[in-house]
């Protein structure tokens, strides 16, 4: 059995139609991420499991009963919400107990389980202290607490680390292994912006994009095999290179102006053999570029020009201005001595990447489906 489906689901805010058609299962105990940019729907998905608001038309199961009227106390879902706020007269233990109270659980009992999810989250020491006695981010876990401290056959966490810093962030997502953990048998819902929150906790990733679902698998298949330039773009920073070519005759090479790549072999080879357009996009990752700052354009190399450099998570990342494709970016060493407008020449490894069908933008992988 799934622990929630959603079939067809419609959901307008007056004129403003913010999901159109949306069907997924999510299955029971799994860690299901909703991936994508603010203003998507995410948090109004959350919503409608949650019985917080109604479908316009379609139906929402969950634990294999139609819920889509069924009042939210009826549900058994808990919901975080994106604003984790504390009470501020209260001291972290009565902060995390409230959500326990409210179930009317034994005092033994509400201790251990404070106890517990406090030394989950790093925050055991604090207990006694009042929310302004701490840092920012371990406000944030006491309200993470707050939101998983009772149990719950669904918890529906809306992007829980969105307003810690980057260090902090990365420091909570790691743990989350942790808070999986604690959180034992039951199904997680977690929404997020944030790629790297997805790609590091998911088992499965909803890619929700312009009203509709774009994807739904594993992080790894939607990182490898993204459905969509779109997706493909979302996913990953710095984001997939999009190269924008010709298909030779045999089928067999891709080329523009300046280069040629190919044979392409295995999947690449037979998706590109009965591909019947002229124009494709070939998508390649940063990190499945090789470059160099002499001149290898005779080499099968792209030309380009370094017109930025940044530093992301230890690796450098070489910003790149080509005549063909526009910009593209290369993942380097982050100590790399780089002149600005130094002419550049980029390979990408063509033992894997993605072609794109430059009319549909859909991944030729999935040309066949629905
Ligand atoms: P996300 O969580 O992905 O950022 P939301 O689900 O919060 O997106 O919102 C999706 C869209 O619906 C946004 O354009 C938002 O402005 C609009 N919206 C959300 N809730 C309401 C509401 N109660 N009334 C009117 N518009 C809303
Ligand atoms: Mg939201």
């Amino acid at each position: 059995m799934n622990a929630i489906e959603f079939r067809n689901v419609y959901k307008s805010y007056g004129e403003h139609e913010v999901l159109a058609d949306i069907s997924f299962d999510v299955r029971e105990n799994e860690f299901f991420v909703i991936f994508g940019p603010s203003g998507a729907g995410k948090t109004t998905i959350l919503k409608l499991i949650a019985g917080l608001d109604y479908v316009d038309s379609g139906s929402i199961f969950v634990d294999g009963k139609d819920a889509t009227v069924m009042p939210a106390a009826k549900r058994g879902v808990r919901m975080a919400f994106e604003n984790y706020a504390l009470y501020p007269h209260l001291t972290v233990f009565e902060n995390m107990a409230g959500p326990l109270r409210n179930n009317k659980l034994p005092m033994k009992e509400i201790k251990e389980r404070v106890e517990q999810c406090a030394t989950t989250l790093g925050i055991r020491d604090y207990l006694n202290r009042l929310p302004r006695e701490l840092s920012g981010g371990q406000r944030q876990r006491v309200s993470l607490g707050r939101s998983i401290v009772a149990e719950a056959r669904v918890y529906l966490l809306d992007e829980p680390l969105a307003h810690l810093d980057a260090k902090l962030r990365h420091e909570l997502r790691t743990e989350f292994q942790n808070i999986k953990s604690f959180l034992g048998n039951s199904t997680v819902v977690y929404v997020t912006h944030d790629y790297l929150e997805a790609m590091g906790m998911a088992d499965r990733v909803c890619v929700l994009a312009d009203k509709q679902i774009q994807q739904i698998d594993t992080p790894k298949n939607i990182y490898d095999h993204p459905i969509n330039v779109d997706t493909a773009l979302m996913f990953g920073y710095p984001p997939i290179n999009l190269l924008n070519m010709k298909v030779d005759k045999d089928r067999r090479f891709i080329f523009s102006d300046e280069v040629k790549l190919g044979p392409f072999s295995g999947e690449l080879a037979e998706q590109l053999s009965k591909y019947d357009k002229e124009e494709i996009i070939y998508g390649v990752r940063p990190r499945n570029c090789m470059f160099s700052f002499e001149d290898r354009s005779r080499d099968g190399y792209i030309k380009g020009e370094v017109i930025g450099f940044e530093i992301n998570n230890f690796r450098g990342i070489l910003l790149v201005l080509s005549e063909s494709s526009g910009l593209l970016s290369i993942l380097c060493d982050r100590f790399l001595n780089v002149t600005p407008g130094a002419d550049v020449f980029l390979k990408p490894d063509i033992s894997g990447g993605s072609f794109f069908d430059a009319t549909t933008k859909k991944n030729l992988k999935y040309q066949g489906d629905k």
